[in-house]
């Protein structure tokens, strides 16, 4: 579990400012989840605080260090992308454990932990399918193990449940809920849907244009929208 702090984080290409100016506190163990249309700058900002993507100014924090210059690999960090690629040639034990042999560690502190990743997620009888061998959700789940095995302090998901069907996506709602209580971990979390914000988040965060344009806990921000704008993305009838 990990506090991490934005502070006035900002983000250009070329000219073009895309984030600008983002403040923000997560506490330990907070389930908190990015809302707002397309291009606003979710995932951008996500790709900052896991370190793929430099940030133009500010700062970065997790638990009191400032992280900005820190390397990917050491800030504690695992993230859970929408396209899931798994090796194709690889099971899917070899597909959760391929990172940590990548990072030096034991053969037996691999096959522990990718054991314990599968039990959470319930995937022990199928550790050594192929990806093709699995449908779409199970494919989901491993990646999500990939991530578990790295024992990381924060996960960030970048829509992870929009390539599967409506279904599947309520089915694994429920499951990345049933994890964050289980693993009592720091979760940042982006959707376009709805639902999944409100029923998923500790704390929503109201995005567009680049700006945060309100933050608060779901029944906050339906109760009490600052704008139309707020009140249109959330369902709320004000
Ligand atoms: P979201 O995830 O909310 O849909 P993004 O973070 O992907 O939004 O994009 C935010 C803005 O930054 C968009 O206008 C997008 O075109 C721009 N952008 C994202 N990545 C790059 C890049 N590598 N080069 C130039 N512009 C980019
Ligand atoms: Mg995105």
């Amino acid at each position: 579990m990990s506090e991490l702090q934005l502070s006035d984080v900002r983000k250009s290409y070329g000219g073009l400012e895309v984030i600008k100016g983002v403040d923000l506190d997560i506490k330990s163990g907070e389930f908190v989840v990015f809302v707002g249309p397309s291009g606003c700058g979710k995932s951008t900002l996500l790709r900052m605080i896991a370190g793929l993507e430099e940030i133009t100014s500010g700062d970065l924090i997790i638990d009191d260090e400032r992280m900005n210059d820190v390397d990917p690999s050491k800030r504690g960090i695992a993230m859970v992308f929408q396209s899931y690629a798994l090796y194709p040639h690889m099971t899917v034990r070899e597909n959760m454990g391929f990172a940590l042999r990548f990072a030096g560690i034991a053969k037996a502190e691999i096959e522990r932990r990718v054991s314990e990743a599968a039990n959470i997620l319930e995937l022990g009888p199928l550790l050594d399918r192929k990806p093709k061998q699995l449908s779409g959700g199970q494919r989901q789940r491993v990646a999500i193990g990939r991530a578990i095995v790295r024992h990381p302090k924060i996960f960030l998901f970048d829509e992870p449940l929009s390539n599967l069907d409506a279904e599947l996506r309520v089915h694994m709602r429920i499951e990345i809920a049933r994890l964050h209580k289980q693993l009592a971990t720091t979760i940042i979390y982006v959707t376009h849907d709805q639902v999944e914000a409100m029923t998923l988040a500790d704390k929503i965060v109201v995005m567009r244009g680049g700006v945060v344009e309100q933050v608060g806990s779901p029944l906050d921000l339906y109760d009490d929208p600052a704008n139309l704008f707020v009140a249109g993305f959330i369902g709320s009838p004000k």
